[in-house]
């Protein structure tokens, strides 16, 4: 009670400015079947609601488990120019001008580069081992000539080629295994703390990485930034969007073309907000709503909007962080637990 909004007037006043800051909120996205059409792959029923999130100057992060080289085509198309991740969590690709820089033609072509996981021939060499040991019968990536690769996802050739380009991940199908084999085979990754997920073509192993841990990542750096907390909205369709999901504000559920949700993800999220259909113009429809929603809310409460670091001193902290971790183009350094992850 104390604590009580006893604000002198200085304070009150950085408090409004806040709210009227335009990037106190981000939207995170997968693409497969979320804000891309789950058969076709389009995103221009979408076109309006990223226009308005533009404007709104609100960062749209694409979270995906597609590759640099895929997400960087379609970030042409759409005109995107703000981070995204990769690879599941395995790469995260933060563009120079989301720290404030200014908004030119050189900070837009910038971007630092982390890579937050196994590389692809360390993950290759990690599921083979496990497949091995349960004896269950996989095919991954690596395996796969770019024809079958275009044939199991429905992309053309060129767009299989740029899936293949993994820097961070190996996505595999299971050719046979019997039940108890399956079960075998989750145990074994269970014992060395590595992740399984199922995407929507796709199976996929990572340890110490997924979408949610980039995300954090990504929302962390920007507070510090900032100086305040901020709000996310993410929308997802499958389990492998889960911990991104669990992580934001305002959960959104995009259905399946059949019109049903992923029950894994209903499961952990009752409460998500559950778009009307499948489809970009649906994913634009439930983003539009929670983003007003957002809005609303925030003007309502000023107090969740409570500076978290005074914004100065940590900005500059951050900033030289950054360009201590930053990995060029290409880059064959890795941050984080490399060696433990690979010896596993
Ligand atoms: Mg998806």
């Amino acid at each position: 009670m104390g604590r009580r909004m006893r604000t002198p007037k200085k304070s009150h006043n950085s408090e409004l400015q806040l709210i009227q800051s335009p990037q106190r909120l981000l939207v995170f996205t997968d693409l497969d079947g979320t804000l891309l059409h789950p058969i076709n792959y389009e995103w221009r029923g979408a076109a309006s609601t990223l226009g308005e999130l533009r404007r709104k100057r609100i960062p749209l992060i694409l979270c995906t488990s597609k590759t640099r080289a895929e997400i960087k085509t379609l970030r042409r198309k759409m005109g995107h120019v703000d981070p995204y991740i990769a690879e599941n969590g395995g790469i995260l690709v933060v563009p120079w001008t989301f720290f404030g820089k200014p908004d030119t033609e050189g900070a837009r072509s910038r971007e630092l580069v982390w890579r937050l996981g196994w590389t692809q021939a360390e993950a290759s060499q990690v599921l083979s081992r496990l497949a091995r040991r349960a004896k269950v019968k996989v095919r991954g990536f690596r395996q796969m000539s770019v024809a079958e690769i275009a044939r199991a996802t429905g992309l053309t050739l060129a767009e299989a080629r740029k899936a293949q380009m993994r820097e961070a991940s190996e996505p595999f199908q299971i050719v046979s295994a019997s039940t108890a084999q399956m079960r075998a085979f989750w145990r074994a990754a269970r014992e060395r703390r590595i992740k399984l997920a199922e995407g929507g073509r796709f199976w996929h192993l990572t340890m110490g990485t997924d979408k949610g841990q980039a995300m954090t990542l990504l929302i962390q750096l920007k507070e510090i930034v900032e100086g305040v907390q901020l709000r996310t909205i993410a929308a997802g369709n499958s389990s492998i969007d889960l911990p991104m999901l669990t992580q934001a504000s305002l959960p959104i559920l995009i259905p399946r073309p059949n019109g049903k949700f992923d029950p894994k993800v209903i499961r952990a999220l009752p409460g998500a907000i559950r778009a009307s259909g499948s489809g970009p113009a649906a994913w634009a429809e439930a983003v539009r709503s929670a983003v007003l929603q957002c809005e609303r809310e925030q003007a309502a409460d000023l107090r969740k909007l409570r500076p978290i670091a005074p914004a100065n001193g940590w900005q500059a902290l951050a900033l030289r962080e950054f360009s201590t971790l930053q990995i060029p183009e290409g880059h064959s350094k890795l941050p984080i637990n490399r060696r433990r992850a690979a010896s596993q």
